[in-house]
C-alpha cells in the first residue's frame, strides 16, 4: 500500500496514526516539490485502505499489488517550476522550435512566445533524427542559449535527454526533462533520468500500448523522478496522410480515468501546420492539461520540422481561443 499525504499534512502525526493501526512504514519518499508518500511494508497488519484514507492528512491510498503503484499514486498535478504547474485548470502552453538553431534564434522566439501565452520554452539541443546526415542539434552550447532565452522571457525550459551521458547537463539547464518517443523504453536512460529527481515529460513511443507507457512512467518514479507528465504525440498508423495518428482516446483515459498529468503534442502527430490548431483544441476537449507546440518565426529556414511549425502569431490565436 502507498499512502500519499496532503500538501499540508502533519507528517509525524500521520506516521503515528499509521503505526497505531499496525502498519509498518517501509520507506518514506518525498520528491522535491511533491507530496510525501509512505510505502507500507508487506508484513503489516491487514487494514482496509478506506480506513487509512480517512486519516487526517492522507490524500489517497493506492494498492501495492498494483503493478505500477507510483504511477497510481501520482495524481493529476505536476509542478514544473515554482511558478509553473501542469494539472486541471488553465491549460499549460509549452512552445518553441523543434531545435535550438542559434543563440539569436532562440532568444528572439522566446520573447515572441512569452508575449503570446506560452509558459515553458521547448527546444532540442540533442535531436533524435532518423538519418545520421540530418541536423543533430547543437548540444551543450544550445542548452545554455535555451536557458538564457527562457530566463530573459520569464519562461520555464523543457529539453530532450537522449543519452545517460547528458542527463546532468540537461538537468542543470532544464526544468522539465523530456524523454523522446524513440527512447520511451530505453530503460537505462529512464533510470538515469529518474535519478536526476526532476519532473519529466515522457513522450509516448509511436508503437507503445498504454500499459507500456505507464510502466515507463513507473521506471522514472521508482528511480526518483519528481513527477511525470505523459505526452501523447501520435502513434504509427497505416495511413500516411498525417505523420502519426493522434490518439485522443489515450488522452481521455490517462486524464479522466488514471487522473495523470497529460500533455498533447499535435505537431509531431500531424506533421503539418494546418492541422495543429484543430488538433490542439480537440486535445484540450479530451482532457489534456497542456499542449506542446512547435513554433518557428521562419519555418522555411528551420533546420528540422519546418512543415509542422506554427508562426508565433498563430500560436497567439490558439492561446486566445483556448
Ligand atoms: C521532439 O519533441 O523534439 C521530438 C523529437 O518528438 P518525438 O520524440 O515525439 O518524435
Ligand atoms: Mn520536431
Amino acid at each position: 500500500m502507498i499512502v500519499t499525504l496532503t500538501e499540508r499534512a502533519d507528517v509525524d502525526a500521520v506516521r503515528r496514526a499509521l503505526t497505531g493501526l499496525g502498519l509498518w512504514i517501509e520507506s518514506t519518499e518525498r520528491s522535491d516539490r511533491g507530496p510525501v508518500h509512505f510505502v507500507i511494508g508487506r508484513g503489516s497488519t491487514a487494514v482496509e485502505p478506506a480506513e487509512v484514507a480517512r486519516l487526517a492528512g492522507v490524500d489517497r491510498v493506492s494498492q501495492a499489488h498494483s503493478k505500477r503503484p507510483r504511477v497510481d499514486a501520482h495524481g493529476p498535478e505536476l509542478s514544473v517550476t515554482e511558478r509553473v504547474a501542469l494539472g486541471p485548470g488553465r491549460p499549460l502552453l509549452i512552445a518553441g522550435p523543434c531545435a535550438v538553431e542559434s543563440e539569436e534564434q532562440i532568444a528572439r522566439i522566446a520573447l515572441k512566445l512569452a508575449a503570446r501565452g506560452a509558459r515553458v520554452l521547448r527546444g532540442g539541443a540533442f535531436k533524435p533524427r532518423t538519418s545520421p546526415y540530418d541536423f543533430q542539434g547543437l548540444g551543450s552550447a544550445a542548452l545554455g542559449w535555451l536557458r538564457r532565452a527562457a530566463d530573459a522571457a520569464g519562461l520555464g525550459v523543457v529539453s530532450e535527454v537522449m543519452s545517460e551521458r547528458d542527463v546532468d547537463e540537461v538537468a542543470a539547464a532544464a526544468d522539465l526533462l523530456q524523454i523522446g518517443s524513440r527512447n520511451m523504453q530505453s530503460f537505462s536512460l529512464l533510470k538515469a533520468v529518474g535519478r536526476a529527481r526532476k519532473p519529466v515529460l515522457l513522450k509516448r513511443s509511436m508503437a507503445a500500448t498504454l500499459d507500456e507507457w505507464l510502466h515507463a512512467g513507473e521506471y522514472l518514479l521508482v528511480h526518483g523522478a519528481a513527477g511525470v507528465a505523459f505526452c501523447e504525440r501520435g502513434i504509427r498508423s497505416f495511413d500516411p496522410s498525417t505523420r502519426n495518428l493522434l490518439d485522443l482516446g489515450a488522452v481521455a483515459l490517462l486524464s479522466g480515468v488514471h487522473r495523470l498529468p497529460v500533455v498533447v503534442d499535435p505537431s509531431h502527430a500531424a506533421g503539418r501546420r494546418d492541422l495543429i490548431v484543430p488538433l490542439a483544441r480537440a486535445a484540450l476537449a479530451a482532457g489534456a492539461h497542456g499542449l506542446m507546440i512547435e513554433v518557428h518565426d521562419d519555418p522555411a529556414c528551420s533546420e528540422s520540422d519546418g512543415a509542422q511549425a506554427l508562426l508565433p502569431e498563430e500560436l497567439g490565436q490558439l492561446a486566445g481561443a483556448s
